[in-house]
């Protein structure tokens, strides 16, 4: 819903708001928040709340830092935990420049740009539901988390065994009285695991809604004395958190992936965008899974995918078409992790796809068995590729694909490009455990 100015004036009053949270998101995927109390409504309407760009990680230097937040009055929204102080509420915001252009570091503008790009290529809205999971642990009495875990729960199970149950349900609870529309929570494969899916959402509100959604998390959890992450893979031996994202392009006409008379009822345009998806894959893969940790949950046994391919109906390749039809048509692409910067993943997928839409990209074949028991020989014949398997090798097929530097704009590509490198450099560097474990007393 927009509102206007003068409804966000008597929303203010009307809800007895104290203090506004400006957020935005910096390169990194890290919410970046500016509290401001009421009184600088005006300012804010009048679009003239500076902030120093130049402490924001991937924004700007020191030269250049004045920078806008031009707040979208759509993302007004509520939080429900108050302070004694008065209530908070969010307004997410757009970053400009001095010179008021939309600053082309902020990944968000990046994500509204394409979605005009989308819009000019015939389309009306891109949906996206998540399927963020996470794990709950333990936290010291100094409040700092532990590796342990507060549950032995696993799949669909229920209290007792899932002790992170009323948490969840409290997020949920959170969610729903912030105007979220929660339609799964579940305890996951994992101990300590668990996944909450709320519905679709264009792709811009669906960012925004990633992003509050760790917040509302964080948050709770922490109510319940529990550290909650969205590290892709805490421990080792068992699966780690992903970040599935369903995907439909809509027309006027309603579903564009939906067609009753296409092959498995799918249409030419999710056809074409399933085989962008997948030509594009190895190259948004450090995007989609940006951290050093994001590639020790894709190797096989662990429900995440390690191969470029799709299939209409088993669950291991990278794409998976579920079994919905009609407006509920959907791709859905499981090697996302909810460590990747939702602005920029979402803004990658959408690329992807309408770069196939715009070439006619037909994808291989569906690989309807297991890929995991197929040796390498039969994967080379069906024509399948693995998925980059570190983040210098993901970073490397980045920086060959031009349609994933057009995916973020030369702003973005060159920071988060120039950022993965230091990562790499600096783990590559590190002496772990298990080199000392392997290594010390051998040699
Ligand atoms: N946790 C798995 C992953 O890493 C997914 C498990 C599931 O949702 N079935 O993607
Ligand atoms: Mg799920
Ligand atoms: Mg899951
Ligand atoms: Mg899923």
């Amino acid at each position: 819903k927009t509102y206007t100015q003068d409804e966000i004036r008597s929303l203010v009053k009307s809800e007895h708001v104290e203090f506004l949270r400006l957020m935005f998101t910096d390169l990194m995927g890290s919410i970046k928040n500016v509290e401001v109390p009421t009184s600088q409504l005006d300012k804010l309407l009048d679009n003239k709340l500076m902030f120093d760009g130049s402490s924001i990680d991937g924004f700007v230097r020191i030269e250049e830092s004045d920078m806008y937040l031009i707040p979208d009055l759509s993302t007004w929204m509520v939080f429900p935990w108050g302070s004694e102080h008065g209530r908070v509420a969010r307004l997410i915001c757009e970053v400009y420049t001095a010179d008021g252009k939309p600053f082309t570091g902020d990944p968000r503008n990046n994500l509204i740009r394409l979605m005009g790009e989308m819009k000019e290529a015939g389309f009306t809205s891109f949906n996206i539901g998540p399927e963020p999971e996470f794990f709950l642990f333990k936290m010291d009495e100094n409040g700092d988390p532990t590796l342990k875990l507060n549950d032995k729960g696993s799949y669909f199970d229920l209290a007792p065994m899932d002790l992170g149950e009323n948490c969840r349900r409290d997020i949920v609870l959170e969610m729903e009285k912030m105007g979220f529309e929660v339609e799964a929570a579940h305890h996951e494969v994992a101990p300590g695991q668990h996944e909450i899916d709320f519905k679709y959402a264009d792709a811009l509100e669906a960012a925004d809604n990633i992003q509050t959604f760790k917040l509302v998390v964080k948050t709770i959890a922490r109510q319940y004395g529990l550290f909650a992450t969205f590290m892709p893979k805490p421990l080792e031996g068992i699966n780690g958190s992903g970040m599935h994202l369903n995907m439909s392009l809509s027309t006027a006409e309603g579903n564009a992936f939906y067609d009753p008379k296409g092959e498995l009822e799918l249409s030419e345009t999710a056809y074409h965008f399933l085989g962008g998806l997948l030509s594009h894959a190895r190259s948004f893969t450090a995007i989609v899974n940006p951290l050093v940790n994001s590639y020790k949950r894709l190797v096989p046994g662990f429900e995440a995918p390690v191969y470029v391919a799709w299939s209409g109906s088993n669950r291991s390749p990278l794409v998976r078409v579920p079994n919905a039809r009609g407006n509920s048509t959907r791709l859905e692409i499981r090697s996302v992790d909810p460590a990747a910067n939702p602005y920029l993943a979402i803004a990658a997928v959408l690329e992807a796809g309408l770069d196939g839409i715009r070439n006619k990209i037909t994808p291989e074949d569906s690989v309807d068995r297991n890929i995991y028991v197929m040796d390498e020989g039969e994967r080379e014949e069906n024509h399948i590729s693995n998925l980059p398997d570190n983040l210098h090798n993901a970073t490397k097929a980045l920086q060959a694909d031009p349609v994933m530097k057009a995916a973020l704009g030369d702003h973005l590509y060159q920071s988060f490009v120039e950022a993965k490198r230091l990562e790499w450099a600096s783990y590559r560097q590190s002496v772990t455990k298990w080199e000392r474990d392997q290594y010390l007393e051998q040699y």
